[in-house]
């Protein structure tokens, strides 16, 4: 049953994953639309001008590709020639984009004027039309076959897979569009989950709440960075000298504090101690690394982004052994984070897969990652719910036990004292009466004797509901000892405790106790005291109820006594029954 749930989530996720594949492998349907030819310039240095490339100077040295990238090199720019294979006929114009370009500037020269326009994922340029997607462009309506657009692609560290298409707008535009509104949701349903999250912690300031605030705060500027959207916003626009050292920033800082919140939440460091100890040193390497990726030499050192990759590879590992190992274990906590973060892991393990092949990344696999830690963050927020509730709970049952007899519910010796001093106080202060009954059951050896102890204990229970049925809700019931209960009655005089009293007495006379198939009726006796002068303590008053008590079971039981009645006669008698 504990390794039912993360078993089924994998397995829906990894049929939903082949599905996606092979609906990805039946939609790409030949096209009658023109293709984009693609001609490269060797890498050469010195770098051409461009005026020498767009007036055909170069051309000669174009040759054609063959495929459909664009590929940066690393220590120099690269020059693109694109051509079209027949003219442009589309009822819209059409749209240059290229993929995979985060973070590298491209310049596009392009008919009739061939003036330079730059396309760059950071810019902040309140007139773009197009999301940052990919980088994209608006060519002219008439492009003919064989007019030659030139493109220029920066050098960077390492060289990446730049793919270059050409789209009718119409199409694009309403790509993009879906684009918009998936981001959207992912970034919505994570800032709700990190709200939802805010507000648990106002309440119950839970260490565990502000991991997970912080760990998804950063994933959350993580993926508005990669998504390009945060450059929209005021702040974002603060990121854009870091260039493509942001995502790296945050990615590094979010990754020990994803450590702290899972050491926390599947509480690994009483399921799994070792393991749970190891994970917690792996955080230190991340706070080295954060500062080292935003210095300007990270971009030129390409060993340390490959640390980087292999250490958060091993530390993911390690964590998802640790976790398995807590579920098997019967971490509940461990059960809930292990059913957030399949769908991640699989993901994850797919788009490395992808990479390494050199495969196209297809579109479902692309959102399907934001999404996963959307999932993530709603699952780990009904367990963060749940947490709270169960630690709520248990603190109650805490507050509860310290205060309260475990048998009857009624409040301890040490409760009953406590409120009795301020009990006191407060009537003292009003000038209000108080009066103390001590009540004792009569011959109650002989019911555990006769029927046993368990009988005696539900005599004991259904005495004190007995007696708090005849209470008001300002007064109080402990359980002084044994078959002893003390019952204060702020604002009662001599008289209207005798007659609480009364009404108690004659309740217990006539309850009938059913337990184990027995059936019987017990008594009381009562001694009261009522509050003196200012020097009367708490203790006084039950000693001086107690000693009325004593005068109660000496003079035949099932009767009330009030200490000031010492005269023969004054009590309330009733004919004592047999117990
Ligand atoms: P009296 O009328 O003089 O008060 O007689 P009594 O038998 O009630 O007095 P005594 O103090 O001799 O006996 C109290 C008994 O209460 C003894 C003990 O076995 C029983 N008792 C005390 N606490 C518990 C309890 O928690 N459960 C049960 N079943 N019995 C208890
Ligand atoms: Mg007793
Ligand atoms: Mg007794």
């Amino acid at each position: 049953m504990v390794y039912r749930a993360p078993v089924v989530v994998f397995v829906a996720c990894v049929l939903a994953a082949l599905y996606a594949f092979v609906a990805h492998a039946a939609s790409v349907a030949p096209s009658q639309r023109p293709v984009l030819q693609i001609a490269a310039l060797p890498a050469i240095t010195p770098a051409p001008l461009p005026d020498q490339v767009v007036h055909g100077g170069m051309d000669a040295g174009f040759a054609p590709t063959g495929s459909a990238y664009t590929p940066n090199a690393v220590e120099t720019q690269r020059w693109y020639r694109l051509t079209l294979s027949s003219d442009w006929k589309e009822s819209s114009s059409p749209v240059l984009h290229f993929s995979g370009a985060t973070y590298i500037r491209i310049s596009v020269f392009a008919p009739p004027d061939y003036r330079r326009q730059e396309l760059w994922f950071a810019q902040t340029d309140s007139s773009a039309r197009f999301s940052r997607h990919q980088l994209a462009m608006e060519l002219p309506h008439d492009l003919r076959a064989g007019q030659p657009v030139y493109v220029r692609i920066a050098a960077d560290s390492f060289t990446r897979q730049i793919r270059a298409g050409i789209t009718d707008m119409a199409t694009y535009q309403a790509q993009d569009l879906t684009h918009v509104r998936l981001t959207t949701l992912f970034s919505s349903v994570q800032v709700t989950m990190i709200l939802a999250a805010l507000c648990l912690w106002v309440v119950l300031r839970d260490r565990v709440l502000a991991y997970f605030i912080g760990y998804s705060s950063f994933m959350l500027v993580y993926l508005m960075l990669t998504s390009g959207e945060i450059y929209e916003l005021p702040v974002g626009q603060l990121l854009v000298p870091l260039g493509t050292h942001a995502p790296w920033l945050f990615a590094a800082l979010s990754a020990p504090l994803s450590i702290s919140f899972i050491i926390e939440f599947c509480e690994l460091r009483d399921i799994t101690p070792v393991a749970a100890r190891l994970l917690g040193l792996m955080r230190w390497p991340y706070l080295v690394l954060a500062p080292l990726l935003c210095f300007p030499f990270a971009e030129r050192v390409h060993a340390l982004a490959s640390v980087y990759n292999v250490w958060f590879m091993f530390t993911s590992l390690w964590a998802l052994g640790t976790v398995i190992l807590a579920v098997m274990r019967r971490g509940r906590q461990a059960r809930f984070f292990l059913i957030a973060w399949t769908p991640q892991v699989l993901l994850t393990c797919l788009r490395v897969s992808q990479v390494l092949l050199s495969l196209d990344l297809p579109r479902w696999l692309e959102y399907s990652f934001p999404f996963s830690i959307a999932f993530f963050s709603i699952v780990v927020t009904i367990g963060l719910a749940d947490l709270s509730l169960r630690t709520r709970r248990e603190r109650d049952v805490a507050h509860h036990l310290a205060d309260h007899d475990a048998l009857t519910g009624a409040l301890n010796r040490r409760a009953l004292v406590r409120r009795l001093h301020t009990g006191i106080a407060e009537a003292r202060r009003q000038h209000a009466p108080l009066a103390l009954l001590f009540l004792d059951m009569d011959h109650f050896k002989s019911v555990n004797d006769h029927y046993g102890h368990q009988v005696g204990d539900a005599c004991l229970r259904a005495v004190v509901e007995a007696i708090g049925d005849e209470l008001r809700p300002a007064d109080w019931l402990g359980r002084y000892g044994g078959e002893e209960f003390v019952v204060a009655l702020p604002g009662a005089n001599r008289d209207n405790a005798m007659a609480v009293g009364e009404r108690i007495r004659h309740s217990i006379e006539t309850l009938q106790v059913h337990s184990r198939g027995n059936t019987f009726q017990t008594t009381i006796s009562i001694g009261i005291a009522n509050l003196g002068g200012p020097t009367d303590t708490a203790d006084d008053l039950i000693a001086r109820a107690d000693a009325a008590l004593y005068r109660a079971k000496t003079e035949g039981r099932n009767r009330i006594v009030s200490h000031e009645l010492q005269a023969p006669g004054d009590q309330l008698t009733r004919p004592a029954s047999p117990a």
